[in-house]
């Protein structure tokens, strides 16, 4: 089974989310592999700097190669290969005019753009093949541990940040959805009290506001109800520190991302002192978890996979996670396809916690797929026993997000 090509589209539309639930735009970029038997598999990728252009050179790599070895020619573009290289990897000028970088991934470091793209492109394969032996893609990572794939809800601030009875509210609302789980921002919980945005601090003020609007939230959820708090890489080490103690009586499953994470020492001087679990990776490959692990710089492992590599390396981070006896959640605000991606790696992930889930406020990046069941039940993802992903495109969909100067993919 030949690759013949590998296109993509890219879909746009509101995102309603952030502080008060602001509205602003969001797009998503849906990846199709095809072959040379007719079949064809599908994908997304984020709508990130250089992606569009990693793909392209892909397509240029991978036509003529098989689709049934996705996860050593993903991983060629990802990790290299060493001389003579592979059987039918080009050299030279390729058909679409760029040229090959044989031995190594494009960049030699699997970073950036490149992981992004492949990413979008192994989740296409796992599809393919999937479709080609006719059995579902968690079948082909070794089956499912768990019926169906938890997912836990992100949820931006609501319009009035101050108003206490808005967040029990939210609460709530959350939990009579079916969700067990619930994640908020802390950088977004009051913002209101933040005087110097580059200093990564956290003043008393700010520290007291976050910590009654979430105690609030507490109440309302009830003492059965896991939540968790992100707070994007922006702080320093000892205000997160003082933050972490205030939060400690509202039993966190997590604390996300507390410090800029280009080195795991200063994320490690922090869960030394912190009674909450700290979560941590949703922008990383495998090797950098390996060193926030090795650096005792985290608790629970939080991979994405359209970042890290696609579902071989999603797996591959959650069995690392398991051989240390620490659980994964994955991080996910991608699309439908992304979604059910990683849905099926966490079914067939015996230390799967969750997967992340941002549609309850951008339901038109959950809909532009189509399949028999719902794709959300019960805060869950429901899985089914369709090949594949299981899903196909609502092209009507597609079409009425279809970003400017793009072709439908059909
Ligand atoms: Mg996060």
């Amino acid at each position: 089974m030949k690759i013949t090509d590998i296109r993509s589209m890219r879909l746009w539309g509101p995102r309603n989310h952030g502080v008060g639930g602001g509205t602003a735009k969001i797009a998503k970029v849906v990846v199709r592999v095809d072959t040379d038997t007719g079949l064809y598999g599908l994908g997304e990728v984020d709508d990130f700097m250089g992606v569009r252009e990693a793909l392209a050179y892909m397509k240029d790599y991978f036509v003529g190669r098989d689709a049934f070895a996705a996860n050593a020619i993903v991983s060629e573009m990802l990790y290299g290969t060493q001389a003579p290289n592979p059987a039918g990897s080009p050299q030279g000028v390729m058909p679409g005019g760029r040229i090959a970088i044989r031995m190594c991934s494009p960049t030699a470091t699997p970073w950036g753009p490149v992981v992004w793209a492949a990413s979008g492109v192994d989740i296409a394969l796992c599809d393919l093949v999937g479709k080609a032996l006719k059995t579902p893609a968690y079948n082909l990572l070794g089956g499912r541990f768990r019926e169906h794939a938890k997912v836990y809800l992100d949820r931006s601030s609501p319009d009035d940040v101050a108003d206490l009875g808005a967040w029990r509210a939210m609460a709530r609302e959350t939990v009579a959805s079916g969700f067990t789980q619930m994640k908020f921002d802390i950088d977004f919980m009051a913002p209101e009290s933040v005087r110097d945005v580059w200093n990564r601090s956290l003043s008393l003020e700010q520290m007291n506001r976050i910590v009654e609007r979430l105690t609030a939230v507490r109440e309302a959820a009830g003492p059965d109800f896991e939540i968790c708090v992100d707070c994007h890489m922006q702080y320093n080490v000892p205000d997160v520190v003082r933050l972490l103690e205030r939060l400690r009586p509202l039993n966190l499953l997590w604390l996300e991302d507390p410090v800029p994470i280009i080195n795991p020492d200063s994320c490690a001087q922090v869960r030394a002192k912190s009674s909450v679990p700290i979560c941590i990776g949703e922008m990383f490959i495998a090797e950098q978890f390996r060193l926030f692990v090795d650096a005792g710089a985290c608790d629970i492992l939080h991979p994405d996979v359209l970042f890290c590599g696609g579902m071989h390396e999603l797996r591959r981070i959650a069995d690392f996670a398991e051989l240390n006896h620490l659980p994964v959640a994955f991080h996910g605000n991608g699309g439908a396809l992304a979604t059910i991606a990683a849905a099926h790696v966490g079914v067939a992930s015996r230390n799967f916690l969750g997967l992340e889930y941002h549609f309850i406020e951008t339901p038109w990046i959950g809909s532009y797929v189509r399949r028999d069941v719902p794709l959300f039940r019960d805060g869950q993802v429901v899985m089914t026993d369709a090949p594949g992903l299981g899903v196909e495109l609502d092209l009507e969909v597609c079409r009425q997000h279809l970003a400017p100067g793009e072709a439908l993919l059909a």
